[in-house]
């Protein structure tokens, strides 16, 4: 008896010595890399690990080890999208004013746009996709969350009329946390006056490709965002009105497994397509000739 205690105790010991080995190993290689400068490397937010920045950015910002598919600025994602010097911005410097005279609004914005280096939390133009003319809007969530206030409504109100009178497709990138709060009212006007404008440009025939991604929650998701002839979302994508916490708690329900996430979305027929970032284009280009779209090179 006493020799079956002693070897496991001999046993445990080694299992000990072996943790701490691999312990030791594991804090030599993050010294390593804590020793590499910070901008040659990114931990991705979903699964903890180290990716080499330039892999990462060659992979459209998406983790190698888990697909996470990370936020873009509207520049980035109109890099990735847009024919290179094709795009001509419209009212690019319109920005939000503070009519509701909100307290720190004013301050929030001018900091804001500082930050990120734009005007507004959308980028509106018309530009090509391999050649195929488009009206495009981007949303970028580095700005205010991509909320939606009276110039974004305006923004892309005015873009989507002026696409409906040239008679061009209509593509939006949505990621949005919804209404401007501190635009109040005004802000939730914008679901009606954009959902308007993107109704005359249905019954004009005109081709709308939504394309979904992480997150597009609130007042976005309940008008421009929901109404595409195609709706596309980018993997793992949270898509919603409420969040599911506030869902949870007013119906007293648990919430199924992978809820609101573009998968469950596609499931539930709300998406047409999930479509991994590599391949966005792709199906846009495959989009644009099922649909006729002209081709001006
Ligand atoms: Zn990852």
């Amino acid at each position: 008896m006493n020799n079956i205690f002693k070897e496991q105790k001999e046993r445990l010991t080694r299992f000990d010595n072996m943790n701490c080995l691999q312990q030791m190993e594991k804090e030599q290689e993050s010294k390593i890399i804590a020793n590499i400068p910070d901008d040659l490397y990114k931990r991705c937010t979903s699964c903890d690990k180290n990716i080499l920045k330039k892999d990462w950015e060659f992979n459209l910002l998406v983790c190698p080890y888990c697909d996470d598919h990370a936020r873009l600025r509207a520049r980035e994602r109109l890099n990735q999208i847009v024919d290179q010097g094709s795009f001509e911005e419209l009212l690019a410097s319109s920005s939000s004013q503070n009519p509701l005279n909100m307290p720190d609004y004013s301050e929030k914005l001018a900091q804001t746009k500082q930050l990120t280096n734009m005007n507004e939390s959308v980028m509106t133009g018309f530009g090509k996709i391999e050649g195929y003319q488009y009206a495009i809007a981007i949303l970028d969530s580095y700005f205010m969350m991509g909320s939606m206030g009276c110039v974004v409504g305006e923004k892309i109100t005015a873009l989507v009329e002026l696409a409906t009178e040239r008679k061009l497709p209509l593509l939006i990138f949505s990621t949005s946390g919804g209404a401007r709060m501190q635009e109040g009212i005004l802000s939730l006007m914008q679901m009606a006056k954009t959902s308007a404008a993107i109704g005359r440009h249905h019954q004009a025939g005109l081709l709308y490709i939504s394309v979904l991604t992480h997150p597009t929650t609130g007042g976005v998701s309940a008008s421009f965002a929901s109404l595409g002839d195609v709706t596309l979302a980018e993997p793992g994508a949270l898509i919603g009105f409420a969040g599911p916490r506030v869902i949870k708690q007013t119906i007293n329900q648990d919430l199924p497994k992978g809820f609101q996430r573009s998968e469950f979305l596609l499931e539930k027929g709300f998406v047409d397509q999930v479509v991994k970032r590599k391949h966005l284009k792709e199906i846009i280009i495959k989009l644009s000739k099922l649909h006729q779209i002209g081709v001006s090179i």
